[in-house]
């Protein structure tokens, strides 16, 4: 099994269960490798995406899915709860790769920060990890999002939002879900199987309010996948100087340099870090731009110097955290 990605990050077998943090994607909407970068080579090649012709997925921190975070939060009664942040284009082989290596059963809610194609698009595939019923009879997953994001997917995906058969229409097996519509206000929070969340509302692009989330009663997380402004509000409930210091800040940098209309890029995330002073950052939502190793040990080297602790996160990382 790969070395680097199998393995929590901390902890063994025989401490008591606890709440942890699998990161099921780490990349931006086109993913990397970038299939340009492979069906038309540069001289030389790009060589984060090359390295997916001969890596395996797994073994390779390169490989980057749509961003999209399971919480597996464990109860006071050590019963375990497992919560979906997004569900993209790339959700089917998420599942395949991921679930299976940390032994994720169900899913038991979904939360969507909006509605993009890398956010929304495999919510068809949400059937494959239901139960199975030809009649549509099983008990349908609780789905959290804006009514935004409500109104776009009645686009996208009318069956399955709207129910109701015409006469003479058969019954078809689609994934089933409990539409719920959360404010975007930091002051509304929500329960998802369990546990508390905040809406954190940031501008993902000037025209455009998408949700990070915060959670956690011991462990304070902040996940922040789609922004390129955080808004005042917002950054009053998770800057240490306000709201109180975060244990882990999850945050977009799309790529390295410059800065972009509707993401954060390297420099832009950097500042928002050094700004809000979690403990400790996990980037996310990186493009081909990105080595893992390289830019890691950049990061060491950044974040010994400021005192934060960064770094890029990885497809199939585990953080485990006391929610
Ligand atoms: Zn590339
Ligand atoms: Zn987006």
């Amino acid at each position: 099994m790969a070395t680097f990605n199998a393995v929590a990050e901390n902890g063994n077998a025989e401490e008591p269960p606890q709440s942890a943090l699998i990161f099921l994607g780490t990349g931006c909407s086109s993913a990397v490798p970038n299939a340009f970068c492979l069906i038309q080579r540069s001289d030389p090649p790009c060589p984060v995406c090359s390295q997916a012709l001969s890596i395996p997925p797994e073994k390779n921190p390169n490989y980057r899915c749509n961003t999209s975070l399971l919480i597996d939060y464990c109860q006071k009664d050590g019963e375990h709860k497992y919560i979906l942040i997004d569900v993209g284009k790339t959700f089917r082989e998420q599942v395949l790769r991921w679930f299976t290596l940390h032994k994720v059963p169900r899913m038991d809610s979904i939360i969507l920060s909006h509605e993009h194609a890398d956010a929304v698009l495999g919510l068809d595939d949400v059937r494959a990890v239901q139960p199975y019923s030809t009649k549509n009879d099983i008990d349908p997953t609780p789905i959290y999002l804006s009514q935004h994001s409500m109104d776009s997917i009645a686009q996208k995906f009318p069956y399955l939002v709207n129910k109701k058969l015409k006469p003479g229409q058969e019954i078809r097996r689609v994934a089933q879900f409990d539409w719920k519509i959360i404010e975007e206000d930091c002051e509304k929070p929500f329960v998802a199987s369990g546990l508390k969340i905040i809406p954190l509302p940031v501008m993902h692009g000037e025209d455009y309010v998408c949700l990070g989330f915060l959670f956690g009663g011991k462990n304070r997380v902040a996940y922040l996948s789609d922004v390129s402004r955080i808004l005042p509000t917002t950054e009053h409930h998770i800057s240490k100087d306000s709201g109180g210091q975060l244990d882990l800040l999850i945050v977009d940098a799309l790529y390295k340099k410059g800065s972009h209309n509707v993401h954060f890029c390297l420099p832009q995330t950097l500042d928002v870090v050094k700004r809000l002073c979690p403990k400790r950052a996990l980037l996310i939502g990186m493009t081909h731009e990105f080595d893992h190793y390289k830019d890691n040990k950049f990061l060491s080297e950044w974040s010994k110097r400021e005192g934060i602790h960064v770094q890029l996160a990885h497809d199939g990382l585990k953080v485990r955290v006391d929610l």
